[in-house]
């Protein structure tokens, strides 16, 4: 799969090989998105004789940009992924990926550690919280916070301040290598 989608000089995304994948955008619904929309990349395998996908969902949730690249080539070209399916967040009528959470806490200098929770509130819709290590819990702190989330997400998620020491904690579970900066507790439908 990572041979059909290549990149050219002029990094714009990934170029389909068409002669090599059949590749399609789907909605929760299985139905295909319009471009501008990104949905489940969904891919069946052309010359493959012996182990063909049909129509594979990966899982993976990005759009694609079509029209004629500046290389000259005019197959579609694959954007960046924006996360996993199965991690969508709906919020505040808005669809999100922890991805870009991760990003936009990961790109303020004053923010030390954090901790990114998902759960389900008592209505039954997706609630976030974000735990942010320190001691600045100022009104003013916490606005600047939000303020990034509304400016590069437009809703801002719930914001606690607490010690630095028990979020690093958290993040670094006994057994666990990597750091956990996301942790999903929403009840699992289905
Ligand atoms: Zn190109």
């Amino acid at each position: 799969m990572q041979s059909s989608f290549t990149e050219c000089g002029h990094h714009c995304g990934g170029h389909l090989q068409p002669e090599l994948i059949i590749v399609e955008f789907l909605d929760s619904d299985n139905n295909p998105v319009p471009e501008g929309t990104p949905g489940e990349v969904t891919i069946t395998t052309i010359g493959i004789t012996g182990m063909p996908l049909l129509r594979f969902k990966t899982g993976d949730i990005c759009d694609r940009v079509s029209g004629r690249c500046e290389c000259g080539r005019n197959t579609i070209r694959l954007k960046p992924i924006i996360g996993r399916k199965g991690q969508m967040i709906k919020y505040k009528g808005t669809t999100l990926y922890p991805p870009a959470l991760n990003d936009i806490l990961d790109n303020m200098p004053s923010i030390k550690n954090y901790i990114i929770e998902v759960y389900t509130n008592n209505i039954g819709t997706d609630d976030i919280r974000v735990r942010i290590g320190g001691s600045d819990n100022s009104e003013e702190f916490i606005k600047s916070v939000k303020d990034s989330f509304r400016s590069k997400v437009r809703v801002a998620p719930e914001i606690v301040v607490e010690a630095e020491e028990k979020i690093a904690k958290d993040i670094f579970p006994p057994m666990s290598r990597k750091p956990i900066k996301f942790v999903d507790l929403r009840d699992k439908k289905q």
